[in-house]
């Protein structure tokens, strides 16, 4: 089991953060106040969020914010970038020692801004550097219009392949309400009906049938390991860029959990990630590539991209730096296993989960077995104290509103110090409570797919017992605002 942060170290700080702040703007220093309240007193089991140290977060807090430093280190567009340069050295050192990869860019505010950066780069890569060499330009301003027009046309013409949003992809592989949507012709691929696992031959005849140029993996919601080495050969094939969207699951490959033929970096072309998800550092985005890419990944700004955040930038690099201490495999291991106990107290106590079980650190549960949609089990759990979020499964009945899933995950509450008895415990509660919820009527009768009642006494019964672990297991022990 991994330590929880130490808080003591950082009461002053805040204290008196929190003074200065509070003088300008009550409000906000309230609410900051409230935030560490909330966070120290819910079961967060939200699959995609974590604790930072107070280390990561002090540093955002810095004068590092007030600096423009557009361009890339030691070539900026703005004078007296030298301690941005640092900063951004240091975290892209840190990311490529932590993943052993060729080429980090860590300026991606968020890890939607990674994949947009991810796209440029390839579209920058495969289709308009061959463009101007056909046209024997260097540069896009140097083409005549017919050229232009030509390439502006070729690049809104790709095509790209990534895992469907109900099995568990994300919005920004290609799908219509993304911009990644409206840039690429998108095709997805699934999962087995029968054992809700990639089908990798299905992958692969999907995509000798579409032959994209951008294949995509990575997923937000699928509770199994990818085989990134499979996942190439079927690029290589079609001769498609091989894009791997880590954001989830990055923790548990820089804690070494997720090796060979299941880590990304060695496999894919370009990886994107976020930094604020299982591997547990500031909010913000990443993305690491092959030589091929990298001098189109960091034109990532102004392409794509606003003027770095030095702040971010800089509790990145202390974010790797800790993601690189032995520690942290210990805890991106207890994160794997906290999440296999977590599967398996569930469906020990009757639960069907997606795919039966769990390869990483979220659990996607089936909660119709209930008699329940998604959205009325995580209302139920959240009035409960825990903290989940509904999420659709395969082929869900009740589309991706009101869903027939829950997905939990075990990075956050790992973070905490929590073991396998808290998550067995944890699974006890959340069956408890599912059991204990039933479905009312609709005003236009029949079931409700949103309302919902708990019998009497549950509610409070699972707070106190929530509670109980919650204390055990203190968030930054120590830190005491006053
Ligand atoms: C969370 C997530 C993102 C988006 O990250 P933001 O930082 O919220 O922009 C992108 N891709 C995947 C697979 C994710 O899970």
């Amino acid at each position: 089991m991994s330590q929880p942060f130490d808080g003591s170290t950082a009461s002053a700080a805040y204290r008196n953060a929190l003074e200065v702040i509070g003088a300008v703007e009550p409000t906000i220093a309230d609410a900051i106040r409230s935030e560490l309240t909330d966070q120290r007193e819910s079961l967060k089991l939200i699959a995609s969020e974590n604790y930072a140290s107070p280390a990561v977060l002090l540093t955002m807090g810095t004068w590092l914010s007030d600096k423009y430093a557009e361009g890339t280190v030691g070539h900026r567009f703005y004078a007296a970038c030298q301690n941005i340069d640092t900063v951004e050295q240091a975290a892209a050192d840190h990311a490529k020692a932590l993943f052993g990869a060729s080429h980090a860019y860590v300026q991606p505010h968020s890890g939607i801004d990674a994949n947009l950066v991810a796209f440029w780069a390839i579209l920058a890569q495969r289709i308009e550097a061959p463009a101007l060499a056909a046209a024997g330009a260097k540069h896009v301003n140097d083409l005549d219009e017919g050229d232009w027009q030509q390439l502006r046309r070729a690049l809104g013409d790709q095509r790209a392949l990534g895992m469907s949003l109900d099995a568990g992809g994300h919005l920004t592989h290609g799908f219509r309400p993304n911009i990644s949507g409206k840039m690429f012709h998108q095709s997805s691929y699934g999962t087995d009906e029968n054992t809700g696992l990639l089908d990798y031959d299905k992958v692969r005849a999907t995509a000798r049938e579409f032959k994209p140029l951008v294949l995509i993996a990575g997923y937000s919601a699928y509770p199994r390991k990818v085989n990134f080495a499979t996942m190439r050969e079927i690029a290589d094939e079609v001769g498609a860029v091989l894009m791997v969207d880590m954001a989830h699951f990055a923790g548990l490959v820089a804690g070494k959990v997720f090796t060979g033929d299941y880590d990304p970096v060695p496999h894919a072309h370009v990886v994107t990630t976020t930094t604020h998800k299982s591997l547990r550092g500031p909010r913000g985005g990443m993305v690491l590539c092959q030589p091929e890419f990298a001098d189109s990944v960091d034109r990532g700004c102004p392409m794509v991209l606003g003027g770095p955040l030095g702040n971010v930038m800089a509790a990145k690099a202390v974010a790797f730096a800790e993601a690189r201490r032995p520690e942290f495999r210990t805890y991106a291991q207890a994160v794997a296993d906290n999440a296999v106990t977590l599967a398996e107290g569930l469906a020990r106590r009757g639960v069907t989960l997606v795919t039966g079980g769990t390869e990483n650190h979220l659990v996607l549960l089936d909660v119709s077995g209930f008699g329940l949609t998604g959205r009325q089990a995580e209302s139920a759990l959240l009035d409960s104290g825990i903290v989940t979020n509904r999420n659709a499964i395969p082929r869900d009945p009740n589309g991706a509103w009101y869903t027939s899933g829950v997905r939990i995950g075990t990075p956050a509450l790992t973070s905490r110090g929590f073991g396998a008895a808290e998550f067995d415990r944890t699974a006890e509660l959340i069956v408890d409570v599912l059991t204990a919820t039933s479905p009312t009527a609709a005003a236009s009768g029949g079931a409700s797919k949103a309302k919902y009642t708990v019998a009497d006494g549950v509610v409070d019964k699972t707070r106190s017992a929530a509670h109980e672990l919650l204390t055990a297991n203190p968030l930054y022990p120590g830190l005491d605002l006053g």
